[in-house]
């Protein structure tokens, strides 16, 4: 696993998708720059998210607040108060760790445990599998994972009410270890705000003291009442926005999963009180839908349902993605009731309100929101799509088998030869693509190493100009996946190209 994840973070470098923040001065920890194939893949999914999410629902529209605000927003929306990760100190390594994650982690590994249990099993099933065997199974696997309920459950009572040596106790009866070192040396737990400060205004003392926004969604509530009055949206309606949101984040070992600098695709629906579940359940069912149609497998998604609540919600749910690194929170839905909207009127003296004319009254609206990280979208449709598969005769070849839809590049002209005519077509065709496709010319090396080149950024169509071309304006379209050649009319390209890459 270890292996895999390290080959998807040299491949995304190696090709142009992601490169370390600041990388001449050493780099800046968990933060990145998308290059120039990255930046492409992740305007593609955004588009992707903002046409599921504005353009298909007549009653969802945009939005685009600024990353500074009112730092007052902050104090209501419980960021100044309750935005915390429990940070603990390894005495010995002088590395610091998330008391919950190392919790979490422990947890995870007595998952795998139960699951090596089954696929043993399931082993043996095949041969001579007595029903001893499958008893003895089937209480170890349940004694574990009743132990990881017990275990996170306990994590959660405790911080939910702040008793944070209650979290160190845990880790000390786990006896976790840091997993660098082995030692068990650990200090108390403390909380540690995650939110990054900056100032406004030019001299000291009159400057404010501000935050980077550490979400999108506070722009969308304080924009709730502009944004109904001019788009008179009758409840229930939405508004979606994209997004940079800024954590200065404890644990930042897992490359873009956790970033200190990432994005937000996020989307609140405003609802009438009382109807907030039914809406949160089919926003949870059409956020999964969204994401099985990429087509990344559906083995790779499943709901984790929050016991723990945050302070704001009434249900929630994470839809896990199996990263290289194992399942992990891709998204989250939630029922945040009416607590932002509500805490924004107290703390700004302004209604928040709406008037309902089937029920004829004013009344503070519900959301629900999905919220998803477009960072880790990327990391996930990036780790699933790079495959590395054995040709019929035996070579090797590296394909990101991406969504076509999604790719960087959606087709690479390649004139065999650099003349008797070949560039020159090329630059025909490229001219007469360029308006609808994202479409790149290489006419460097043999045709051989090109194509590899293309089947690792994911490009879904390489187009080849050779002699015969020149004579009768046929050229050969070879597909990503399949490596089929086949010739056809140059005129047939533009709707070969747009039946498989569009949405
Ligand atoms: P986690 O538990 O992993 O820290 P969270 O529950 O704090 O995440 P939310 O506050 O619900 O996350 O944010 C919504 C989404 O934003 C997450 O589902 C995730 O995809 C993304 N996200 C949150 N923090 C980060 C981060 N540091 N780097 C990249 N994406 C992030």
């Amino acid at each position: 696993q270890e292996d895999v994840f390290k080959k998807v973070i040299s491949h995304a470098k190696e090709y142009g998708f992601i490169f370390p923040s600041s990388e001449i001065y050493d780099g800046l920890s968990a933060v990145y720059d998308y290059g120039q194939n990255g930046a492409e893949l992740k305007n593609n999914l955004k588009q992707y998210w903002w046409k599921a999410m504005v353009q298909l629902n007549e009653n969802i529209v945009g939005l685009d607040s600024a990353i500074l605000m009112h730092p007052t927003i902050w104090k209501a929306s419980g960021h100044v108060d309750a935005f915390n990760d429990p940070l603990i100190d390894n005495k010995d390594s002088k590395k610091r760790f998330r008391a919950d994650v190392l919790v979490e982690d422990f947890c995870a590994k007595l998952e795998d445990k139960a699951q090596k249990e089954i696929d043993k099993a399931a082993k043996r099933f095949g041969d001579a599998f007595d029903k001893n065997e499958f008893e003895t199974t089937n209480t170890r696997v349940v004694e574990y994972r009743a132990r990881q309920k017990t275990i996170l459950e306990r994590l959660a009572k405790s911080l939910t009410e702040e008793n944070l040596a209650d979290v160190k106790s845990l880790i000390e009866e786990l006896e976790i270890a840091d997993p660098d070192t082995g030692s068990k040396n650990w200090t108390d737990v403390r909380q540690f705000n995650l939110m990054f400060g900056t100032k406004l205004g030019a001299s000291a003392d009159s400057a404010t003291d501000l935050y980077l926004r550490p979400e999108t969604a506070q722009g969308i509530f304080v924009n709730f009442a502009n944004v109904q009055k001019t788009s008179r949206h009758k409840l229930p309606f939405g508004i979606a926005q994209i997004g940079k949101a800024f954590r200065n984040e404890i644990v930042a070992r897992q490359f873009i999963f956790r970033m200190r600098e990432f994005e937000q695709m996020e989307m609140q629906y405003f609802v009438p009180p009382g109807t907030e579940l039914e809406f949160y359940e089919a926003w949870k069912e059409k956020r999964m839908n969204w994401h099985l149609a990429l087509g990344l497998g559906e083995e790779n998604y499943k709901f984790h349902d929050h016991e723990k609540l945050a302070h704001y919600a009434n249900a929630a749910a994470d839809i896990e993605f199996k990263f290289p690194f194992g399942f992990k929170e891709l998204e989250g839905i939630h029922s945040r009731t009416d607590f932002d909207l509500s805490a924004h009127e107290k703390h700004s003296g302004r209604k928040l309100q709406y008037f309902d004319p089937e029920r004829n009254e004013n009344y503070v609206p519900y959301v629900v929101e999905t919220s998803i990280g477009l960072d880790r979208l990327f990391l996930a449709v990036f780790s699933t799509s790079l495959k590395e598969e054995v040709l019929e005769d035996g070579t090797e070849r590296t394909v990101l088998s991406l969504p076509p839809a999604l790719a960087p590049v959606k087709a690479a002209i390649l004139p065999l030869m650099k003349k008797d005519g070949m560039p020159e077509l090329a630059e025909k065709i490229f001219n007469d693509l360029k308006y609808d496709f994202n479409i790149i010319m290489e006419d460097k090396d043999s045709i051989g190493k090109r194509y590899r080149r293309q089947d690792a950024i994911g490009t879904p169509f390489c187009i080849t100009i050779d002699q015969d071309s020149v004579q009768d304006f046929t050229v050969t379209i070879r597909d990503r996946d399949t490596m089929k050649q086949e010739r056809v009319p140059m005129e047939n390209l533009r709707k070969i190209i747009d039946e498989k890459v569009s949405f």
